[in-house]
């Protein structure tokens, strides 16, 4: 890498915008930033803007923007505040931008995403909920403007680090079995109740859901993880990222997530890519790539590792699981159907208006109740999405307590 990279952090004051900046400021030889974005969170901005000196700093509202231009007012910070998805699409698209890290979370990173996905960027693709409500538009735009997708999940970052060059290159038209892979064994920890009493999960509280046993991340993620609709997403997303069927993938509870994903390929090999669960390893090899810099990251120290293990994942402890890997096969309306229902039930149980079991109700409810057709152009995956959502939230008063 000869020149400083320019990148535009969408979600910068998330779980990943943060572990990217500390990335950043481990390299600052090699990256420059030059936009941060994120929703309401003006004080947690104004600091980063202090600290990393962005050109322009985009706020979801204006009344956030607002609050970020009082908060740099009396400080030497020249940041240019601006407000609104319209100025998050611009900029991703600006001549001067070489990387987008996406990681706005839920279906608002969409726009900016495929903004710099059309303007050709280097984009690192955390929020995987774009990916899943829009797949095949989503990848036929990368091919079409020639952008370069590099995978931020860390399972897809590290199936993607098993596979060969040439395949990791291929832009959503990879052969994975004419190059000699036969499996995609896609790792999750099984979240914090891989071993509560199945009776009891109707019960589960807010902070208890949100508890992760092994990673530290925002609060929808979290809640997706307990209820493994986490997996489910991530399975869709490995659909679009390496072109396979859902033939090829196969989910592996791994409860240690120490390996990461793996790959099989047709002579016996099994490659895993391991490590400290610690998004900064994905989000410095994607930055880097196809070289490798400092993350920050302790390495793994194998004797302090006691159990190792896998096993299976139990569909009635995780009924969203399956019905994302349903929704896989049944193809995009469905997909963009579960993600949106998700999402709405995700954040209703977050503000404590339905139970932690009542998730997967709501999801599979609306998934039942959708008469999508035909969902290929962008307006029909936003109508998609829209029409999901108003029916997710339908579901909701019904069961509301
Ligand atoms: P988070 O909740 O910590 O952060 C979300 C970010 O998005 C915040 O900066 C927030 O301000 C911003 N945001 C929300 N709504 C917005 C809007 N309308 N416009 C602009 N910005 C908005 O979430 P996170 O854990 O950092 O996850 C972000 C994405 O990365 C999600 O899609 C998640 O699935 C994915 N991801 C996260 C992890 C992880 O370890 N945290 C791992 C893999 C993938
Ligand atoms: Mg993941």
């Amino acid at each position: 890498m000869s020149q400083k990279q320019l990148l535009v952090i969408l979600g910068a004051t998330g779980s990943i915008g943060l572990s990217t900046l500390d990335v950043v400021s481990r390299n600052k030889e090699l990256f420059d930033v030059f936009v941060l974005a994120a929703g309401q969170n003006a004080k947690k901005m104004a600091e980063l803007c202090i600290e990393h000196e962005p050109l322009y700093a985009i706020m979801a509202t204006q009344q956030a923007a607002e609050q970020l231009s009082a908060y740099l007012a009396n400080t030497p910070c020249q940041t240019l505040v601006m407000h609104g998805e319209q100025a998050m699409c611009d900029l991703c698209a600006h001549p001067d931008v070489d990387v987008v890290m996406s990681a706005i979370v839920g279906a608002a990173g969409l726009l900016p995403t495929l903004s710099a996905v059309e303007a050709g960027k280097k984009v690192l693709l955390a929020n995987k909920e774009s990916l899943v409500m829009s797949g095949q538009l989503f990848i036929d735009k990368v091919k079409q403007h020639k952008a370069t997708l590099l995978p931020i999940d860390s399972e897809h970052n590290a199936i993607f680090q098993c596979l060969p060059s040439s395949l990791q290159n291929a832009k959503g038209d990879q052969n994975l079995q004419q190059h000699g892979v036969s499996k995609i064994l896609l790792t999750g920890s099984g979240g914090p109740f891989l071993t509560r009493d199945i009776n009891t999960l109707k019960d589960v509280t807010v902070s208890e859901a949100v508890a992760h046993p092994n990673w530290s991340m925002g609060q929808k993620i979290s809640v997706d993880s307990a209820t493994m609709m986490n997996k489910g997403l991530e399975f869709i997303e490995a659909k679009w990222l390496f072109n396979c069927d859902t033939s090829d993938i196969d989910v592996v509870i791994h409860p240690q997530s120490i390996i990461h994903s793996m790959v099989q390929y047709h002579d016996g090999s099994i490659l895993a890519q391991m490590g400290n669960p610690d998004m900064r390893t994905p989000i410095a090899h994607a930055l880097a790539y196809p070289e490798r810099i400092n993350a920050g990251v302790k390495p793994l120290n194998f004797s302090d590792i006691c159990d190792f293990s896998f096993t299976k994942p139990d569909f009635s402890r995780y009924p969203n699981l399956q019905l994302a890997i349903d929704a896989c096969s049944a193809g995009q309306g469905a997909t963009t159907t579960v993600n949106a229902a998700n999402e709405i039930a995700v954040s209703a149980f977050l503000n404590g208006k339905i139970g932690f079991t009542d998730i997967y109700k709501i999801n599979a409810q609306t998934l039942e109740a959708a008469t999508y057709t035909n969902v290929q152009s962008l307006d029909e995956i936003l109508e998609c999405d829209k029409l999901a959502r108003i029916s997710a939230s339908e579901f909701i008063i019904k069961v509301a307590h």
